[in-house]
């Protein structure tokens, strides 16, 4: 008697990506299999929001599987087999489907990827792992092109891949419009007078896998309205939320990239990391339709916002994905500066008299979303200057963002934010006093604090924390040609000012908690 053939396909909840060619054909011999488990929903706590968006964007894609016709085994939160390990979840259905192969894509997060070679390591069947078919670089592209001692470059990579794909380009080598970067033209402060876009209100009620992950008691943080969830679940939501942006922010995008402001949590931004992240859309899509938007726009879209929105996705996105790739594991261990200090309470509440941080985190908390700035300049700025441990910042970013999965957070926050690779990612530090802040927003027009001063009981923490931080790390960048002037400045402050400083400093360091 001929051979049964049964095929077990894995997807994982950041591959749901119905354009796959996985699903181009339908086979009774194939068996996808998709699990909401309790290994992937506690590692971190994760916001409320994040964990509910994973479970409907899943639950979608299996049933449009299941409506073209293919075989589906769905594992719920609630189901017993949840709480099981992968390994554990995939010998089981390997022995009661009587798959002889197995199959998955290729994960997007260390952890998986040594977890699911394990996997096939050890089972007697044929495995194998195909590409995502997501992303426009390879792996260890970056790596292979940087070797070992040399730092990679985001704009260096950015430009070869502008070249590759011919996107925003005159001819094979040269950049539309003569510049191949227009940052300097994307530093507005928002003051009100442009129009906010409409946010498109999604809607979608998602009250039943509350319900069920209430069931199945999961931690989480932050707060839903689970009635009318407001993150796209489906390639279509992911494709709708596209062209809205297109449509009504991509114009101001590029000018207000880097403002921030009380009454605008989104401003311009297009809140698209979540369906890119788990593959709903895939990145040249966005930046396709982005570019077309452009194009037909009659000049509405200048040069500046186009380029500086496919910089993020074509350049940033790749470009961190290809860190991760090169340098993990040893990447997720890095701690160059020594910084030992624990979160303070309020990163999990928002209670803190520092208004740009009381927005960031408040903002973070009611929606899973903070934009790039509030990352980096608001909590990623503080947390850095106060020497908060790298683990403790990870765990918090991986926790609280919808679009936080490690390839993309852990590059971002111990790379970008923290600099605690040392300078892979970044050539300096992401610091800031309040003069940046105050600049970029209108946070510290408000404030309890005094943005202009350092070393009052009233002062603004940021800046003494900034000084206190360079002299704390003298012997680590003093000799960095981007850094070596903040030294001739601390030089040439009087040292009694200096020590008013980073008495001021050593304050707030040590009443951290109540700042
Ligand atoms: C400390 C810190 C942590 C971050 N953690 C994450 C994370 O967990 N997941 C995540 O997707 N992004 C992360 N980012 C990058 C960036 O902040 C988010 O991608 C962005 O805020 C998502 O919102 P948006 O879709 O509205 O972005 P937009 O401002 O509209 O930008 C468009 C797209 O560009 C891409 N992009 C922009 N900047 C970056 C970047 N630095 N790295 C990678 N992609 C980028 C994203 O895909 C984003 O959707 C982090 C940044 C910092 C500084
Ligand atoms: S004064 Fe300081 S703490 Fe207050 S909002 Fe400005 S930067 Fe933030």
């Amino acid at each position: 008697m001929p051979k049964k053939n049964k095929t077990l396909r894995l997807i994982l909840g950041d591959q749901l990506n119905l354009q796959h060619p996985w699903y181009q054909e339908k086979s009774s011999e194939v068996i996808y299999l998709m699990a909401e488990m309790h290994q992937e929903s506690e590692y971190v706590t994760h916001h409320i929001q994040k964990i509910i968006g994973f479970f409907a964007s899943m639950r979608a894609l299996a049933d449009a599987l299941s409506r073209m016709g293919h075989q589906v085994i769905y594992i719920r939160i609630t189901d017993k087999d949840a709480k099981l390990r992968l390994e554990e979840i995939i010998d089981k259905q390997i022995a009661e489907t009587g798959a002889n192969r197995f199959e998955y894509q290729l994960p997007d997060e260390w952890r998986l990827d040594q977890q699911l070679k394990a996997i096939c390591s050890k089972t007697d069947i044929d495995c194998s792992a195909v590409d995502t078919h997501h992303f426009l670089s390879e792996r260890m592209e970056l790596r292979n092109q940087f070797p070992k001692g040399k730092n990679p470059l985001m704009e260096t990579f950015y430009r070869m891949m502008r070249k590759r794909y011919g996107l925003l380009m005159e001819g094979p080598s040269k950049p539309e419009g003569g510049k191949w970067n227009y940052d300097s033209e994307n530093r507005k402060n928002y003051a009100g007078k442009d129009p906010l876009p409409e946010i498109p209100a999604l809607k979608n009620d998602c009250s039943e896998i509350l319900q069920d992950i209430q069931k199945a008691k999961l931690k989480f943080i932050g707060h839903v309205d689970a009635h009318s969830f407001e993150w796209p679940i489906s390639r279509e939501q992911g494709l709708k939320l596209l062209k809205h942006f297109c449509n009504e922010a991509l114009p101001l995008f590029g000018k207000y990239q880097d403002a921030m402001h009380t009454d605008a949590w989104l401003l311009f931004h297009s809140r698209l990391s979540f369906s890119m992240n788990t593959k709903m859309i895939s990145p040249l899509e966005v930046i396709e339709a982005s570019i077309d938007a452009y194009r037909h726009s009659n000049g509405k879209i200048t040069l500046p916002q186009i380029e500086g929105f496919v910089r993020q996705i074509l350049g940033w996105r790749e470009y961190m994905r290809g860190i991760y790739w090169g340098w993990m594991p040893e990447f997720g261990e890095l701690n160059f500066l020594n910084h030992q200090r624990k979160l303070p309470s309020w990163f999990w509440t928002g209670d803190t008299k520092m208004n740009c941080m009381k927005h960031a985190i408040t903002q973070s908390l009611d929606k899973s979303y903070a934009h790039h700035i509030q990352r980096l300049m608001v909590t990623g700025n503080f947390a850095l200057l106060a020497g908060i441990h790298p683990d403790e910042i990870d765990k918090w970013y991986l926790g609280i963002y919808i679009d936080a999965i490690e390839w993309v957070e852990i590059t971002n926050t111990r790379g970008m934010s923290q600099f605690a690779d040392g300078g892979i990612v970044g050539t300096k530090p992401y610091v800031s006093t309040a003069n940046y802040i105050g600049k970029m927003s209108n946070y510290c027009k408000s404030c309890h604090y005094d943005a202009d001063d350092k070393t009052g009981p009233n002062a603004c923490p940021f800046n003494s924390l900034y000084w206190n931080f360079y002299d704390l790390h003298r012997d680590k960048f003093e000799k960095n040609p981007r850094i070596g002037m903040m030294y001739r400045i601390l030089e040439k402050m009087e040292p009694a000012q200096l020590a008013a400083t980073l008495e001021r400093a050593g304050y707030c360091l040590d009443n951290i908690e109540s700042l």
